[in-house]
């Protein structure tokens, strides 16, 4: 008997045809593998350890589909900063469901890249190099960093070229997702106001996603205070390690609480509330501190969607959602204070907690201090910054950690924990992404491996921890 790549069960291809294409991957000339995954397909169970190279690129090109495959692309819309957008995939194919038969966990494995959809509005289904790399190593980095996340399987080139502003060298990333579910596929649904279809999209989300909730009284008003919690607990940590999604819309949110759609984003260096790197973000919407916000508008645009299901009474229904999401706010800045004070070794609460930590963050505005860096030398106890107000504030942390009644070895470890040493630095990512478009994968790859052990300082990972010498504009792009 053949022994099966994937674990394929397709429950999405089993919904109302409105939500999706049956289509193929469209072939390309002349795929070449670039990067396989090799751990997370051990971790999923995926069963490739006897294909070789040439069968992999095969697979993750979309050139063979593998047994058991349904593949698909599906239909969404979405809040584009801010404005309403009929979507969809426009260059991504699910190729199908595989469970992970240790865990019965399920998971898409997508291609992106892979051709023209219905979806594709004037695109050209493809997509580069350049920016599938840069996803496949920023969401391992925060797969590693334990932000929930979207991962990397593979990603192959084509043997074609893309055309953008200049001739790119043509690629597909192979995704892996615990859905592709958005906010913006309920969106999609609302508005066709098919009662109908929205109660067949929300059972099949609560099965998938939130199973424990099956047999809730209040089936609708739990899921959304759940699926609320998630989504700030994905922005928290987000805040934590300093990460900028940089273009949350409201197709790039997933139902499952993974970050998803690597395009423009990006970690902070110095520290600025208001840093920006995509360059259509004009308004800043989408800066390192807005992103709270814009998670609670999204939640709002999420909440309109099921107001039918939530009580038969419009009106009531509004009142109910309203609340909600007005709740966001304080429940976000609880959960943050909490993540902050992990940052900063306050094992207790003290009622002037967020006063100091504010203010460090004020400091280290002011003073352009790196993020990641700060906050790790803090753990050692030292500050190398010389400035009066950074010593006056680290006096007072001083006389804070000692209310904490523990040794300072407690905090030690906690912020050891929270607070990581290496994240993939904008200068860094650009210069081993500039070499691997130049067929030179070593330096993409030694990167790499080193951002998957980023909360250890080790011999190895040094080159990579310094922040840039001065602070630099830079600028992302989105759908490239
Ligand atoms: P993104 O910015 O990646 O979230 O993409 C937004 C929308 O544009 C999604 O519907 C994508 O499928 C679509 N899109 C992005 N790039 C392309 C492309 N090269 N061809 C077709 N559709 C695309
Ligand atoms: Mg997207």
């Amino acid at each position: 008997m053949e022994n099966k790549q994937f674990n394929f069960d397709n429950s999405y291809s089993k919904l109302p045809k409105t939500l999706f294409t049956k289509i193929n991957p469209e072939p390309v000339s002349q795929p070449k593998l670039v990067l396989f995954n090799k751990q997370l397909a051990i971790e999923l169970n995926i069963n490739l350890s006897n294909s070789n190279e040439i069968d992999l690129a095969n697979i993750f090109s979309g050139n063979v589909i593998p047994q058991n495959a349904c593949p698909i692309s599906q239909a969404y819309a979405g809040h584009q900063f801010g404005y309403f957008t009929i979507l969809g995939d426009g260059r991504a194919n699910t190729l199908g469901e595989h469970i992970n038969s240790k865990n019965n966990k399920r998971f898409d494995i997508q291609l992106k890249g892979s051709g023209k959809t219905p979806y594709s509005r004037n695109g050209d289904g493809r997509a580069a190099l350049g920016p599938m790399l840069r996803e496949y190593l920023i969401s391992e980095a925060l797969h590693h960093l334990r932000v929930p996340t979207t991962r990397g399987l593979a990603v192959v080139t084509t043997g074609e070229k893309v055309l953008r502003e200049s001739q790119l060298i043509g690629s597909i990333l192979t995704r892996t997702a615990s859905s592709h579910i958005r906010i913006g596929t309920f969106q999609y649904v609302a508005l066709k106001k098919d009662i109908k279809l929205l109660k067949i999209l929300f059972k099949y989300t609560i099965n998938r996603h939130f199973p424990s909730l099956i047999d809730s009284k209040n089936l609708v008003l739990n899921f959304l205070k759940s699926y609320m919690n998630k989504q700030i607990d994905l922005i928290v940590n987000w805040m934590r390690v300093g990460f900028i999604h940089g273009v949350m819309n409201t197709d790039n949110v997933t139902l499952s609480g993974e970050t998803i759609d690597y395009g423009p984003c990006a970690f902070l260096d110095q520290y600025s509330g208001n840093t920006v790197f995509s360059s259509i973000d004009y308004h800043a919407r989408y800066s390192f501190n807005n992103q709270p916000i814009i998670a609670q508008w999204n939640f709002a645009r999420f909440t309109e969607t099921l107001l039918p299901l939530i009580d038969k009474n419009i009106e009531k229904s509004i009142v109910i959602a309203t609340e909600l999401v007005e709740s966001f706010a304080q429940e976000y800045k609880t959960k943050w204070l909490s993540m902050m004070k992990l940052k900063l070794g306050l094992l207790n609460s003290e009622k002037n907690d967020e006063t100091l930590i504010l203010e460090l963050l004020n400091i280290m505005e002011k003073h352009s201090a790196d993020y990641t860096n700060t906050f790790r030398e803090l753990s050692t106890k030292k500050m190398s910054f010389k400035s009066k107000d950074f010593k006056i504030w680290f006096d007072k942390w001083n006389e804070r950690l000692k209310k904490n009644n523990k040794p300072f070895s407690n905090s030690k470890s906690v912020m050891e924990f929270n607070n990581p040493v290496i994240i993939p630095r904008n200068f860094i990512v650009e210069s081993v992404l500039d070499q691997a478009n130049n067929y030179n994968m070593e330096p993409f790859n030694d990167f790499l491996s080193n951002l998957s052990n980023p909360y250890e300082i080790s011999g190895k990972n040094k080159n990579y921890l310094s922040s840039p010498v001065t602070k630099q504009k830079y600028e992302t792009f989105c759908g490239t």
